[in-house]
């Protein structure tokens, strides 16, 4: 049976609790061909990501590991570039491509941070109306590879992070979908891959990872490649709700 191995991790470099080496010596336990590091790019107005400094710390570190655990395992320096990270991504060896935030009215709304802040965004910033900060979100979505020249696309409906059961919009709503799929089709015509993103099961958010059923019914329609991805933030998640997944059509089993 193929070994399952993870390319999107953080560390104690941004906002993961663990260092480096024990999330490789977990993924050597876990008998994990690979392993990939992707540390929240630095944006200039969250201190949750990688400071500057820290970024080229984070580098030297994941590509100190490399060279030590050579013989036991591959590991791929990479970063999860948000849509509004500022530094370069020449030195990765993979991009993710990401939208945790949209600007509006000079403020960077996280999408992701809690339901109550979400919930206080729409009637804030969007009079009430969800479906508009909806679009907004999948407006950059549409832009990420262009943004990034990610490999992968992180999280492709962090939207409905908050929103499972759809407790507080409706996603069969066509304004919702019209603008989950004008992202989807500016990006499958790119060399990207889609994650099944498994992050908020582990942290008890959700019970289905991202992308919803249906947008994945849409990917697979369109032919897009889909990579497996715990999104992980603690080593005891390296692997987390993943092997469901492991043997569904599409679904690259290595990122390179
Ligand atoms: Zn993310
Ligand atoms: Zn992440």
């Amino acid at each position: 049976m193929r070994q399952l191995s993870n390319y999107h991790t953080h560390t104690a470099f941004c906002d993961g609790k663990d260092e480096p080496e024990a999330i490789v010596r977990e993924a050597i336990r876990l008998g994990c061909p690979e392993l990939g590091f992707s540390g929240h790019s630095h944006v200039p107005f969250d201190d949750c990501c990688m400071s500057v400094e820290g970024t080229e710390r984070y580098k030297a570190e994941i590509r100190r590991l490399k060279e030590k655990y050579a013989d036991e395992i591959r590991i791929y320096l990479g970063v999860e570039q948000d849509y509004y990270g500022d530094l370069p991504t020449d030195d990765y060896e993979y991009v993710i491509g990401s939208v945790h935030y949209v600007e509006k009215d000079g403020e960077y709304l996280s999408v992701d941070l809690s339901r109550e802040s979400f919930l206080q965004y729409v009637e804030r910033f969007y009079g009430g109306d969800v479906y508009a900060f909806a679009e907004d979100y999948y407006a950059l979505v549409a832009r990420i590879h262009e943004k990034t020249r990610c490999r992968i696309v992180g999280h492709f409906d962090l939207i409905t992070k908050f929103n499972e059961d759809d407790c507080i919009f409706d996603t069969a709503h066509p304004r919702y979908r019209r603008a989950a799929l004008a992202a989807l089709d500016a990006l499958t015509d790119k060399p990207v891959l889609f994650e099944i993103n498994t992050g908020a099961i582990s942290r008890g958010y959700r019970r289905t990872p991202y992308p919803a059923p249906w947008i994945l019914a849409e990917l697979r329609a369109r032919g897009a490649g889909l990579i497996l991805s715990s999104d992980c933030h603690r080593r005891e998640d390296l692997l987390c709700a993943l092997e469901p997944w492991r043997d569904l059509p599409s679904v690259h089993p290595t990122l390179f």
